[in-house]
């Protein structure tokens, strides 16, 4: 990872759409099923839509009836996890280290085989590139 991201509030909002700032900057989470990516499967990798970091790749992938994009692990040490008791719950909340941007969560019912863990994305977080191979 290079250099970190750091922008104020004003700046973050001029370079994002309105509803990636609520996601992004605020914590919201998309409607679940209405995304880009929930049920996008091309090969290619999945970029921080706030600062364009690879955070997964479709290798990671998996089909999941939860209605966001789901990963079994990201594509490099790019993660930051923080405890989220928001709601009444207790879940991990998933971050980009690069530029501090709220994805989503990360939950232990993923695909045993491939770990166990499901990393719950927004794909108003994502940017996909498509890449004829890996
Ligand atoms: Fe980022």
């Amino acid at each position: 990872m290079t250099d970190k991201v750091t922008l104020s509030k004003e700046e973050w909002k001029k370079k994002l759409s309105l509803e990636q700032f609520r996601i992004l900057r605020e914590k919201g989470t998309e409607r679940a099923f209405t995304g880009e990516y929930w049920n996008h499967f091309e090969t290619g990798k999945y970029k921080c839509s706030g600062c364009g970091e690879v955070l997964f790749t479709s290798k990671d992938k998996f089909t999941s009836d939860c209605g966001w994009p789901s990963f079994s692990a990201p594509a490099d040490d790019i993660i930051e996890e923080k405890q989220d008791l928001s709601y009444g719950m207790i879940r991990t909340e998933v971050l980009c280290k690069k530029c501090g941007g709220h994805l989503g969560h990360v939950f232990n019912d993923g695909p045993r085989d491939k770990g166990g863990l499901r990393y719950c994305i927004n794909s108003l977080s994502l940017k996909f590139e498509k890449k004829s191979d890996l």
